[in-house]
Protein backbone atom coordinates (compact mmCIF):
# COMPACT_ATOMS: atom_id res chain seq x y z
CA UNK A 1 0.00 0.00 0.00
CA UNK A 2 1.37 3.65 -0.59
CA UNK A 3 0.41 5.40 2.48
CA UNK A 4 -0.31 8.74 1.41
CA UNK A 5 -2.49 9.69 4.11
CA UNK A 6 0.01 11.48 6.17
CA UNK A 7 -2.93 14.68 7.46
CA UNK A 8 -4.90 12.15 8.64
CA UNK A 9 -1.99 10.56 10.79
CA UNK A 10 1.47 9.55 9.99
CA UNK A 11 2.81 6.06 10.55
CA UNK A 12 4.96 5.81 13.83
CA UNK A 13 8.63 7.29 14.28
CA UNK A 14 10.77 4.49 15.29
CA UNK A 15 12.34 6.93 18.06
CA UNK A 16 8.32 7.59 19.36
CA UNK A 17 7.47 3.85 19.03
CA UNK A 18 10.87 2.94 21.49
CA UNK A 19 10.17 5.96 23.91
CA UNK A 20 6.67 4.86 24.36
CA UNK A 21 7.27 0.94 24.84
CA UNK A 22 9.90 2.16 27.19
CA UNK A 23 7.94 3.94 29.56
CA UNK A 24 5.26 1.26 29.23
CA UNK A 25 7.43 -1.15 30.63
CA UNK A 26 7.46 0.96 34.12
CA UNK A 27 5.35 1.81 36.58
CA UNK A 28 4.88 5.25 37.69
CA UNK A 29 2.55 8.08 38.20
CA UNK A 30 4.26 11.32 37.10
CA UNK A 31 2.23 12.92 40.54
CA UNK A 32 4.23 10.14 42.70
CA UNK A 33 7.15 11.50 44.75
CA UNK A 34 8.50 8.34 45.25
CA UNK A 35 11.44 7.27 42.59
CA UNK A 36 8.83 5.17 40.53
CA UNK A 37 6.92 8.53 40.18
CA UNK A 38 10.24 10.82 39.57
CA UNK A 39 11.12 8.32 36.57
CA UNK A 40 7.51 9.10 34.94
CA UNK A 41 7.82 12.59 36.17
CA UNK A 42 11.36 12.73 34.11
CA UNK A 43 9.92 11.33 31.23
CA UNK A 44 7.05 13.83 30.86
CA UNK A 45 9.93 16.82 31.74
CA UNK A 46 12.38 15.64 28.60
CA UNK A 47 9.22 15.16 26.11
CA UNK A 48 8.31 18.83 27.45
CA UNK A 49 11.78 20.20 26.45
CA UNK A 50 11.83 18.41 23.05
CA UNK A 51 8.46 19.74 22.04
CA UNK A 52 9.53 23.01 23.33
CA UNK A 53 12.50 22.70 21.34
CA UNK A 54 10.59 21.88 18.41
CA UNK A 55 8.63 25.03 18.30
CA UNK A 56 11.78 27.14 20.25
CA UNK A 57 9.95 27.84 23.45
CA UNK A 58 10.32 26.96 26.86
CA UNK A 59 9.18 24.06 28.64
CA UNK A 60 7.21 25.75 31.04
CA UNK A 61 5.07 27.17 27.82
CA UNK A 62 3.51 23.41 27.17
CA UNK A 63 0.23 21.99 28.54
CA UNK A 64 0.00 17.98 27.41
CA UNK A 65 -3.82 17.50 26.19
CA UNK A 66 -5.36 14.32 24.77
CA UNK A 67 -4.69 15.92 21.07
CA UNK A 68 -5.15 19.20 19.17
CA UNK A 69 -8.83 19.07 19.29
CA UNK A 70 -8.57 19.33 23.19
CA UNK A 71 -6.27 22.05 22.71
CA UNK A 72 -7.85 23.89 20.45
CA UNK A 73 -11.17 23.38 23.08
CA UNK A 74 -8.67 24.57 25.76
CA UNK A 75 -7.47 27.48 24.21
CA UNK A 76 -11.21 29.01 22.92
CA UNK A 77 -12.38 28.47 26.56
CA UNK A 78 -9.59 30.21 28.59
CA UNK A 79 -9.52 33.01 26.44
CA UNK A 80 -13.41 33.64 26.17
CA UNK A 81 -14.07 32.34 29.48
CA UNK A 82 -15.29 36.32 29.71
CA UNK A 83 -16.77 36.90 26.66
CA UNK A 84 -16.84 38.96 23.56
CA UNK A 85 -15.92 38.15 20.04
CA UNK A 86 -14.06 34.76 18.25
CA UNK A 87 -12.85 35.79 15.31
CA UNK A 88 -11.96 32.43 12.62
CA UNK A 89 -11.95 31.53 9.24
CA UNK A 90 -14.26 29.55 7.30
CA UNK A 91 -11.91 26.87 6.26
CA UNK A 92 -10.59 25.98 9.74
CA UNK A 93 -10.98 22.52 11.58
CA UNK A 94 -13.82 21.45 13.03
CA UNK A 95 -12.39 21.54 15.78
CA UNK A 96 -12.13 25.03 15.74
CA UNK A 97 -15.57 26.07 14.16
CA UNK A 98 -17.53 24.32 16.11
CA UNK A 99 -15.72 24.76 19.44
CA UNK A 100 -16.14 28.68 18.25
CA UNK A 101 -19.94 28.05 17.20
CA UNK A 102 -20.65 26.18 20.62
CA UNK A 103 -19.21 29.03 23.02
CA UNK A 104 -20.04 31.98 21.40
CA UNK A 105 -23.84 30.26 21.00
CA UNK A 106 -23.86 29.01 25.47
CA UNK A 107 -22.51 32.86 26.25
CA UNK A 108 -23.80 34.70 23.79
CA UNK A 109 -21.11 36.08 21.94
CA UNK A 110 -20.37 37.03 19.03
CA UNK A 111 -18.52 34.76 15.74
CA UNK A 112 -17.01 36.47 13.02
CA UNK A 113 -16.43 33.86 10.49
CA UNK A 114 -14.09 34.92 8.05
CA UNK A 115 -13.72 34.03 4.15
CA UNK A 116 -10.79 32.59 2.25
CA UNK A 117 -10.15 33.76 -1.47
CA UNK A 118 -10.11 31.02 -4.20
CA UNK A 119 -6.29 30.44 -3.36
CA UNK A 120 -7.68 29.11 0.31
CA UNK A 121 -5.85 32.82 1.81
CA UNK A 122 -8.02 34.52 4.54
CA UNK A 123 -9.70 37.63 3.69
CA UNK A 124 -7.54 40.59 5.38
CA UNK A 125 -10.02 43.30 4.30
CA UNK A 126 -12.37 41.16 6.26
CA UNK A 127 -9.66 40.31 9.16
CA UNK A 128 -9.14 43.94 9.58
CA UNK A 129 -12.90 44.90 9.98
CA UNK A 130 -13.94 42.59 12.45
CA UNK A 131 -10.44 43.33 14.31
CA UNK A 132 -12.21 47.02 14.06
CA UNK A 133 -15.55 46.09 15.97
CA UNK A 134 -13.77 46.05 18.85
CA UNK A 135 -14.75 43.38 22.06
CA UNK A 136 -12.46 40.81 20.14
CA UNK A 137 -11.70 38.54 22.64
CA UNK A 138 -9.21 35.99 20.39
CA UNK A 139 -8.30 35.96 16.85
CA UNK A 140 -8.02 31.98 15.81
CA UNK A 141 -6.41 31.33 11.92
CA UNK A 142 -4.55 28.16 11.55
CA UNK A 143 -1.14 27.90 10.39
CA UNK A 144 -1.29 25.50 7.71
CA UNK A 145 -4.82 24.13 6.31
CA UNK A 146 -5.32 20.23 6.65
CA UNK A 147 -7.40 19.67 3.65
CA UNK A 148 -4.99 21.92 1.08
CA UNK A 149 -1.77 23.05 2.82
CA UNK A 150 -2.63 26.49 2.50
CA UNK A 151 -0.07 28.09 4.64
CA UNK A 152 -1.44 31.64 6.73
CA UNK A 153 1.30 34.34 7.28
CA UNK A 154 0.62 35.00 10.94
CA UNK A 155 2.81 37.71 11.22
CA UNK A 156 0.41 40.71 10.12
CA UNK A 157 -2.37 38.91 12.06
CA UNK A 158 -0.56 38.80 15.47
CA UNK A 159 0.78 42.31 14.86
CA UNK A 160 -3.09 43.94 13.74
CA UNK A 161 -4.63 41.72 16.78
CA UNK A 162 -2.26 42.55 19.50
CA UNK A 163 -2.41 46.57 18.06
CA UNK A 164 -5.77 46.20 19.37
CA UNK A 165 -5.84 44.04 22.37
CA UNK A 166 -6.68 40.58 21.09
CA UNK A 167 -4.60 37.30 21.78
CA UNK A 168 -4.31 35.02 18.92
CA UNK A 169 -4.29 31.65 18.55
CA UNK A 170 -3.34 29.32 15.81
CA UNK A 171 -4.38 25.66 15.14
CA UNK A 172 -0.53 24.48 14.04
CA UNK A 173 -1.15 20.73 14.06
CA UNK A 174 -0.37 20.44 10.10
CA UNK A 175 2.90 22.45 10.21
CA UNK A 176 4.06 21.38 13.17
CA UNK A 177 6.94 18.42 12.14
CA UNK A 178 6.49 19.49 8.80
CA UNK A 179 8.11 23.41 8.57
CA UNK A 180 10.09 24.66 11.26
CA UNK A 181 8.26 27.02 13.27
CA UNK A 182 10.02 29.41 16.07
CA UNK A 183 7.76 30.84 18.75
CA UNK A 184 10.56 33.42 19.02
CA UNK A 185 9.87 34.90 16.23
CA UNK A 186 6.07 34.88 15.92
CA UNK A 187 4.17 36.35 18.56
CA UNK A 188 1.09 34.19 18.61
CA UNK A 189 -0.60 33.59 22.27
CA UNK A 190 -1.58 29.96 21.99
CA UNK A 191 -0.59 27.37 19.59
CA UNK A 192 -2.12 23.94 19.38
CA UNK A 193 -0.92 20.52 17.94
CA UNK A 194 -1.02 16.60 17.74
CA UNK A 195 1.89 14.07 17.94
CA UNK A 196 0.47 11.94 15.40
CA UNK A 197 0.82 14.23 12.82
CA UNK A 198 4.69 14.20 13.31
CA UNK A 199 5.03 10.55 13.74
CA UNK A 200 4.29 10.33 17.64
CA UNK A 201 1.02 8.78 19.37
CA UNK A 202 -2.68 8.80 18.59
CA UNK A 203 -4.30 10.60 21.29
CA UNK A 204 -1.11 13.28 23.31
CA UNK A 205 -1.21 16.84 22.17
CA UNK A 206 0.09 19.96 23.74
CA UNK A 207 -1.31 23.43 24.15
CA UNK A 208 1.69 26.42 23.89
CA UNK A 209 0.75 29.12 25.81
CA UNK A 210 3.31 31.93 26.10
CA UNK A 211 4.33 32.81 29.73
CA UNK A 212 2.86 36.07 30.77
CA UNK A 213 -0.18 36.45 28.62
CA UNK A 214 -3.29 37.71 30.31
CA UNK A 215 -5.90 35.15 30.05
CA UNK A 216 -9.02 34.96 31.67
CA UNK A 217 -8.73 30.95 32.04
CA UNK A 218 -11.04 28.45 32.26
CA UNK A 219 -9.97 24.89 32.11
CA UNK A 220 -11.89 21.92 30.39
CA UNK A 221 -10.97 19.29 32.60
CA UNK A 222 -11.15 20.30 36.59
CA UNK A 223 -9.38 17.69 39.41
CA UNK A 224 -6.13 16.84 40.87
CA UNK A 225 -4.38 19.81 39.59
CA UNK A 226 -2.37 18.33 37.16
CA UNK A 227 -0.26 20.71 34.10
CA UNK A 228 -0.34 23.89 36.27
CA UNK A 229 -4.25 23.40 36.72
CA UNK A 230 -4.93 23.36 33.07
CA UNK A 231 -5.68 19.81 32.65
CA UNK A 232 -6.33 17.54 35.32
CA UNK A 233 -5.64 13.85 34.74
CA UNK A 234 -2.90 11.10 35.56
CA UNK A 235 -0.57 12.41 32.68
CA UNK A 236 -0.43 10.07 30.25
CA UNK A 237 3.05 9.39 30.19
CA UNK A 238 4.17 7.22 27.52
CA UNK A 239 2.09 8.88 24.75
CA UNK A 240 3.65 12.33 26.05
CA UNK A 241 6.81 10.04 25.87
CA UNK A 242 6.65 9.07 22.47
CA UNK A 243 4.98 12.49 21.59
CA UNK A 244 8.26 14.15 22.83
CA UNK A 245 10.73 11.54 20.61
CA UNK A 246 8.95 12.24 17.76
CA UNK A 247 9.21 15.97 18.20
CA UNK A 248 13.17 15.44 18.68
CA UNK A 249 13.00 13.09 15.77
CA UNK A 250 10.95 15.86 13.54
CA UNK A 251 13.25 18.62 14.60
CA UNK A 252 16.75 16.76 13.58
CA UNK A 253 15.30 16.06 9.93
CA UNK A 254 14.11 19.48 9.31
CA UNK A 255 14.43 20.77 7.03
CA UNK A 256 15.92 18.22 4.58
CA UNK A 257 13.04 16.06 5.16
CA UNK A 258 10.82 18.98 4.37
CA UNK A 259 13.15 19.69 0.84
CA UNK A 260 12.82 16.01 -0.24
CA UNK A 261 8.83 15.80 0.85
CA UNK A 262 8.02 19.03 -1.48
CA UNK A 263 10.12 17.45 -4.40
CA UNK A 264 7.93 14.32 -4.19
CA UNK A 265 5.06 16.26 -3.94
CA UNK A 266 5.73 18.20 -6.88
CA UNK A 267 6.31 15.12 -8.93
CA UNK A 268 3.14 13.86 -7.93
CA UNK A 269 1.18 17.20 -8.92
CA UNK A 270 2.87 17.65 -12.44
CA UNK A 271 2.21 13.50 -13.18
CA UNK A 272 -1.08 13.44 -12.24
CA UNK A 273 -1.55 16.97 -14.39
CA UNK A 274 0.02 15.66 -17.32
CA UNK A 275 -1.73 12.26 -17.40
CA UNK A 276 -4.83 12.17 -15.89
CA UNK A 277 -6.08 15.89 -17.58
CA UNK A 278 -8.57 18.17 -16.74
CA UNK A 279 -7.81 18.68 -12.54
CA UNK A 280 -6.93 21.28 -10.70
CA UNK A 281 -4.94 21.84 -7.76
CA UNK A 282 -6.22 23.56 -5.15
CA UNK A 283 -4.29 26.14 -3.45
CA UNK A 284 -1.40 25.97 -5.96
CA UNK A 285 -0.84 29.82 -6.30
CA UNK A 286 -0.43 30.08 -2.62
CA UNK A 287 2.55 28.99 -0.26
CA UNK A 288 1.78 25.50 1.15
CA UNK A 289 2.79 22.20 3.07
CA UNK A 290 5.40 20.73 1.45
CA UNK A 291 3.49 17.25 1.82
CA UNK A 292 0.08 18.18 0.36
CA UNK A 293 -1.64 18.25 -2.55
CA UNK A 294 -5.34 18.41 -2.85
CA UNK A 295 -6.11 17.76 -6.51
CA UNK A 296 -10.02 17.93 -8.53
CA UNK A 297 -10.59 15.50 -11.23
CA UNK A 298 -13.23 17.15 -12.98
CA UNK A 299 -15.97 14.11 -13.63
CA UNK A 300 -14.60 11.78 -11.43
CA UNK A 301 -16.08 12.05 -8.14
CA UNK A 302 -13.70 11.54 -5.59
CA UNK A 303 -15.62 8.25 -3.44
CA UNK A 304 -15.02 6.28 -6.91
CA UNK A 305 -11.57 7.31 -7.55
CA UNK A 306 -10.75 5.77 -4.01
CA UNK A 307 -12.53 2.99 -4.55
CA UNK A 308 -10.76 2.20 -7.79
CA UNK A 309 -7.24 2.74 -6.14
CA UNK A 310 -7.74 0.34 -3.10
CA UNK A 311 -3.41 -0.06 -3.54
CA UNK A 312 -3.05 3.84 -2.21
CA UNK A 313 -4.40 5.17 1.00
CA UNK A 314 -5.82 8.97 0.01
CA UNK A 315 -8.57 10.54 1.56
CA UNK A 316 -11.77 12.73 -0.53
CA UNK A 317 -12.02 16.17 1.46
CA UNK A 318 -10.61 15.71 5.53
CA UNK A 319 -10.45 12.05 6.53
CA UNK A 320 -9.83 13.45 10.17
CA UNK A 321 -13.05 15.14 10.48
CA UNK A 322 -15.07 12.30 9.55
CA UNK A 323 -16.89 9.37 7.32
CA UNK A 324 -19.95 11.46 6.84
CA UNK A 325 -20.54 12.14 2.77
CA UNK A 326 -20.73 15.79 3.00
CA UNK A 327 -18.63 18.24 0.46
CA UNK A 328 -15.50 19.72 1.92
CA UNK A 329 -16.28 22.90 3.45
CA UNK A 330 -12.41 24.48 3.07
CA UNK A 331 -13.17 23.69 -0.69
CA UNK A 332 -16.83 25.46 -0.60
CA UNK A 333 -15.21 28.44 1.40
CA UNK A 334 -12.70 28.65 -1.70
CA UNK A 335 -15.47 28.69 -4.03
CA UNK A 336 -15.64 25.41 -5.24
CA UNK A 337 -19.08 24.05 -6.54
CA UNK A 338 -20.23 21.01 -4.52
CA UNK A 339 -19.61 18.64 -7.39
CA UNK A 340 -15.86 19.83 -7.71
CA UNK A 341 -15.72 19.66 -3.83
CA UNK A 342 -17.21 15.88 -4.41
CA UNK A 343 -14.30 15.24 -7.44
CA UNK A 344 -11.21 16.16 -5.09
CA UNK A 345 -8.63 13.64 -3.82
CA UNK A 346 -6.17 14.81 -1.28
CA UNK A 347 -2.99 13.03 -1.19
CA UNK A 348 -0.50 13.95 1.77
CA UNK A 349 3.14 12.60 1.91
CA UNK A 350 5.01 12.28 4.70
CA UNK A 351 8.86 11.86 6.45
CA UNK A 352 9.03 7.92 5.37
CA UNK A 353 7.35 8.54 1.53
CA UNK A 354 9.40 7.18 -1.04
CA UNK A 355 9.78 7.60 -4.91
CA UNK A 356 8.54 4.49 -5.44
CA UNK A 357 5.12 5.54 -3.57
CA UNK A 358 4.78 8.09 -5.59
CA UNK A 359 5.13 6.06 -8.94
CA UNK A 360 2.77 3.67 -7.68
CA UNK A 361 -0.01 6.83 -6.93
CA UNK A 362 0.67 7.78 -10.23
CA UNK A 363 -0.04 4.93 -12.22
CA UNK A 364 -3.54 3.92 -10.05
CA UNK A 365 -4.66 7.27 -9.43
CA UNK A 366 -4.51 8.13 -13.61
CA UNK A 367 -5.98 4.53 -14.20
CA UNK A 368 -8.59 5.18 -11.70
CA UNK A 369 -9.51 8.36 -12.81
CA UNK A 370 -9.61 7.44 -16.09
CA UNK A 371 -11.87 4.73 -15.41
CA UNK A 372 -14.45 6.67 -13.30
CA UNK A 373 -14.62 8.83 -15.99
CA UNK A 374 -15.43 6.76 -18.76
CA UNK A 375 -17.74 4.81 -17.00
CA UNK A 376 -19.85 7.95 -15.87
CA UNK A 377 -19.51 9.53 -20.06
CA UNK A 378 -22.64 9.69 -21.29
CA UNK A 379 -23.04 7.47 -24.58
CA UNK A 380 -23.08 9.36 -27.59
N1 LIG B 1 -6.71 20.62 13.65
C1 LIG B 1 -6.30 20.26 12.43
C2 LIG B 1 -5.87 21.31 11.45
C3 LIG B 1 -6.26 18.92 12.07
O1 LIG B 1 -5.85 18.57 10.85
C4 LIG B 1 -6.68 17.94 13.00
C5 LIG B 1 -6.67 16.53 12.56
O2 LIG B 1 -7.29 15.66 12.97
C6 LIG B 1 -7.09 18.38 14.28
C7 LIG B 1 -7.09 19.72 14.56
C8 LIG B 1 -7.53 17.43 15.33
O3 LIG B 1 -6.48 16.68 15.82
P1 LIG B 1 -6.77 15.45 16.81
O4 LIG B 1 -7.80 14.63 16.12
O5 LIG B 1 -5.48 14.77 16.94
O6 LIG B 1 -7.29 16.02 18.07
Amino acid sequence: LAYLDYNATAPTRPEALAATLSAMRTVGNASSTHRSGRDASSRVDLARRQIADLLNCSHGEIVFTSGATEANNLALRAAFATGGKIVTGRAEHPAVLETAKALTAENSGSLILLPVDEDGLVDMEAFHAALATNEVAIVSLMAANNETGVLTDLAPIVEAAHELGALVHTDATQIVGRLPIDLAETDVDLLSLSAHKFGGPQGVGALFVRRGISLPYRPLLFGGGQERGWRAGTLNVAGIAGAGAAAEAARKALPAEAAHIAQLRDVLEASLVEQAGDCRINGALSQRLPGVTSITFHGAPADAVLAAMPDVAASEGSACSSGAPSPSHVLLAMGRSREEADSTVRFSLGYATTSHDIDRAVVSAVRAVRQVRTALAVPL
